[in-house]
């Protein structure tokens, strides 16, 4: 066994679920395996609902995307894999063009799933914005209501970012690629990284902190992340949120950029239809207020309504509207734009 497989955990909540309602309640009535890079302790309530609905047992396997992936390879076709979740378009695309998934047919998550959220192998089932978020005592909001305002040399020393290999900016960049093209992406890329205020590091929560500390003037981070901190009862998260800005970026222009949670249902799946069953599960309307309000998301199923105060404190926004399967499908392009812009 390898390192990375030592890493993978099998859970098996779905059977402790079937023990304590006893057979009478949830007959068996198959299985489904599912290989998870979402890592929500909330998501554990959806597969205990799914279970109780369908008699379905669920077997889990979570695990860092890469691991994921490589193992599905690997295993071939006698994975047992049925179905693949993921966060972010960047790396759904790494598993469609690694020819993981089969086509996704369904005419109900065709009727509940917005074309544009979809794509003939994966389907998004919530959305989440990546927002600039700036220090409201040293930064003017005017300097930074777009994505491309933040390469403006005014910036000089400003900018605290994660890593470009990171597929949250991945995905950002394939959006600036479709709207904006490569000559004119490369060199915001370049803008932003003269404009940083340290070298990249950490996930989206160090430079939000680093800007509430002053360490830097503007961060961009995924909205889920501040939704965290707004709900944090801590009075250092508190206090980081009062010293916070937020802006929708490019509201006049193409909208603000936005991602996904995604599934597909995997090659060689050895239970389709309890796979098809699930994604549709997902659509439902308990379901997507569940998977979303889990992690401070959206719904992609716009009839869904999720009370979430942090979301309501947001306010409502422009979202981009591009394909999630075009911006997928631009996401290698945005690594070698960063790589030639030095976005480590
Ligand atoms: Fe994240």
């Amino acid at each position: 066994m390898t390192h990375s497989q030592k890493r993978l955990r099998f859970s098996f909540v779905a059977s402790v679920v079937s023990a304590l309602f006893g057979v009478a309640q949830v007959q068996a009535q198959g299985v489904l395996n599912i290989y998870s890079a979402r890592h929500y302790q909330t998501d554990e309530a959806l597969y205990t609902d799914f279970t109780k609905q369908t008699g379905i047992k669920i077997n889990r396997l979570d695990g860092k995307e890469e691991e994921l992936v490589e193992r599905i390879k690997n295993e071939g076709a006698s994975s047992p894999a049925d179905v693949l979740i993921t966060v972010d378009a960047a790396r759904l695309e790494i598993a469609d063009k690694a020819g993981l998934f089969q086509p996704l047919k369904s005419a109900l998550l065709d009727a509940r799933i917005p074309e544009a959220l979809r794509t003939p192998t994966w389907a998004a089932f919530s959305t989440r914005a990546r927002v600039v978020v700036y220090n409201k005592a040293t930064v003017n909001a005017e300097w930074v209501q777009t994505y491309e305002d933040l390469a403006n040399p005014r910036l000089k020393n400003q900018i605290c970012v994660r890593s470009g290999a990171h597929p949250y900016n991945l995905s950002l960049g394939a959006a600036m690629l479709a709207h904006n093209g490569e000559a004119k992406t490369e060199e915001w890329a370049r803008g932003l990284v003269a404009n940083f205020a340290r070298a990249p590091k950490g996930g989206d929560p160090d430079p939000l902190k680093a800007v509430a500390a002053g360490e830097c003037g503007v961060a961009i981070s995924n909205s889920y992340y501040l939704a965290r901190l707004m709900r944090s009862t801590k009075p250092e998260d508190q206090q980081v949120v009062r010293s916070l800005g937020v802006v929708w970026p490019n509201q006049k222009t193409w909208g603000t950029h936005i991602n996904v949670s995604g599934a597909g249902i995997a090659k060689h799946a050895p239970n389709r239809d309890s796979a098809v069953k699930f994604l549709e599960y997902l659509a439902s309307d308990s379901a997507q207020a569940y998977f979303a309000e889990g992690n401070n998301e959206w719904p992609v199923v716009k009839s869904v309504q999720v009370k979430n105060p942090a979301l309501d404190t947001l306010g409502p926004f422009k979202p981009d509207t591009l394909p999630i399967g075009q911006l997928a499908g631009n996401t290698a392009l945005a690594q070698r734009v960063y790589d030639r812009a030095g976005w480590r």
